[in-house]
């Protein structure tokens, strides 16, 4: 018997996306509504109109446990645009460097504290606070929702040039928070969820990046599989309250006055956005204080064109040293191997931008460009050819103490009616992977309805 329900998916980030097109290869009638005139949310190509370029909105990194994402690749055919360096760099003020990976060396390196100046002791201190830091991600302590990661990296007795060198920084990738307000629950469910994922799949999680920009990554291979499936996509279609009669979604009631018939509704948009579409839920209230709760953080990217190469050593390197400006800098010819007409491109990303956010675009460039000089001689006589700046204030939401156990799940009191988004309840904190785990489980409660037959 086949169902005749009509399913909505509201929201074209990669949370819908990945509803959309999980719904449809199920056989599904499906219709995403977006309120922008494109797809992919927070993860898109961006043009640069005077080079003809097409940049990213901001770097993102993937990281190997990411089996959800991975899953929708495979769906719409980009899974090959992913690759995984066998080593990351670690870059000092002056061009000093460490390489740092999960295999072998360098992950022994990353054991005992990566940092050039370690001490004996230092290294000694930094590979038992490691194994203690495993074991509590494990068995954590029932007082770490009410840590910061610093507080408890202190706890640990991590010695500073460990913290330097690696866990400052890959805290702030994981949550995009400074560890001196970052939750450390949250830091620690992360990394649970890599122990987990790494005994899983018998290889420890690392870190990769697109080869290809971010439109190719997930949004050209989507467009296929909805035109092969009947998908229809409504762009600037901006969705205001999700209409439920007797216990049952019945449509989606748009800005423009209209309504959508609906049988089923995904709702994926952000924390943000949340605010009305579900008023006519009852547990619409704790969603909506949660919401707010969850609050924001800001992440400025730049995409720099410069009339030289850095000289970096890999396709990725990490600022570290207190850099606080930018905390990495991605390299985009070894990445895409790209060519350099329009000048050798950078993108740089700055996490926890609280400082930068409100600055000029100017301002932020003559920055990051003091900053390169610091770490890269080779930049000491680089000129800007081109630079674009991408300042996200609500990036993600926050990861901030206090947080912890907020995150509603997808499922609601309304069966026919599930959310999604990377700020639900997911293993991750706010990435890619918690908004395609959140729409994996959401499509799952709602394939498991009763097939609606016509009446
Ligand atoms: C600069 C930056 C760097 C990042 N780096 C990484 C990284 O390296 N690795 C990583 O894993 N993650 C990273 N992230 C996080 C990642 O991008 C997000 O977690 C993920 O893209 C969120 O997807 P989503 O579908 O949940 O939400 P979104 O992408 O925000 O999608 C929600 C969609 O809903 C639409 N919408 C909202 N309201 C309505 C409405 N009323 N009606 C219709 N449509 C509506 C929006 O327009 C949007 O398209 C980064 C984010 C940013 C901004």
């Amino acid at each position: 018997m086949s169902d005749q329900r009509r399913y909505v998916v509201i929201g074209g980030g990669l949370a819908g996306l990945a509803s959309a097109v999980w719904l449809a290869e199920a056989g599904k009638q499906v219709t995403l509504l977006e309120r922008r005139g494109r797809l992919g949310g927070r993860t898109h190509a961006l043009e640069v109109a005077p080079l003809r370029d097409v940049p990213d909105n901001g770097q993102h990194v993937i990281a190997s446990g990411y089996d959800h994402l991975f899953r929708y690749l495979t769906s719409v055919g980009t899974r090959q645009y992913v690759k995984f360096p066998h080593q990351g760099v670690l870059r000092w003020p002056g061009g000093r460097t460490a390489m740092m990976g999960t295999k072998g060396l360098p992950a022994v390196r990353a054991l005992l504290g990566a940092h050039p100046d370690a001490s004996a002791g230092d290294r000694a201190r930094a590979a038992l606070a490691t194994m203690r830091m495993g074991w509590q991600c494990l068995n954590q302590p029932t007082d770490l929702a009410e840590l910061t990661t610093e507080q408890w990296f202190q706890r640990l007795g991590m010695p500073d040039t460990a913290r330097e060198a690696l866990w400052d920084w890959l805290a702030l990738g994981i949550a995009a928070e400074p560890v001196r307000q970052e939750s450390a629950k949250i830091f620690a469910d992360v990394m649970a969820t890599g122990i987990r994922l790494g005994v899983k799949h018998r290889r420890p999680v690392s870190i990769g990046y697109p080869t290809t920009d971010l439109d190719t990554l997930f949004v050209s291979g989507a467009h296929r599989v909805f035109e092969r499936h009947g998908v229809a996509v409504h762009y600037r279609a901006v969705a205001r309250r999700i209409v439920i009669e007797d216990g049952v979604v019945t449509g989606v009631a748009m800005a423009d006055g209209g309504v959508v018939p609906a049988d089923a509704v995904v709702c994926a948009v952000p924390n943000s956005s949340i605010a009305g579409l579900l008023d006519d839920l009852p547990e619409h209230d704790e969603i909506y204080a949660a919401a707010d709760k969850l609050g924001y953080t800001p992440i400025v990217s730049t995409n720099l064109y410069l009339d030289r190469p850095l000289g970096t050593k890999g396709a990725m390197e990490a600022l570290i040293g207190g850099a606080g400006v930018i905390d990495e800098v991605f390299d985009r010819q070894r990445m895409h191997g790209r060519g350099t007409l329009n000048g050798w491109l950078y993108c740089l990303t700055t996490s926890g931008a609280y400082d930068q956010i409100h600055k000029p675009g100017h301002e932020v460039v003559d920055e990051q460009m003091d900053l390169l000089r610091r770490y890269y001689p080779e930049a000491a006589e680089a000129k800007v050819v081109h630079a674009q700046v991408v300042p996200m204030p609500r990036a993600t939401f926050s990861q901030v103490v206090g947080t912890d156990g907020l995150r509603p799940g997808q499922r609601t009191s309304v069966p026919t009616l599930v959310i999604a988004g990377d700020w639900t309840r997911t293993d991750w904190s706010a990435t890619m992977e918690s908004a395609a785990q959140s729409a994996a489980k959401a499509v799952d409660l709602l394939l498991k309805l009763p097939v609606l037959a016509k009446v």
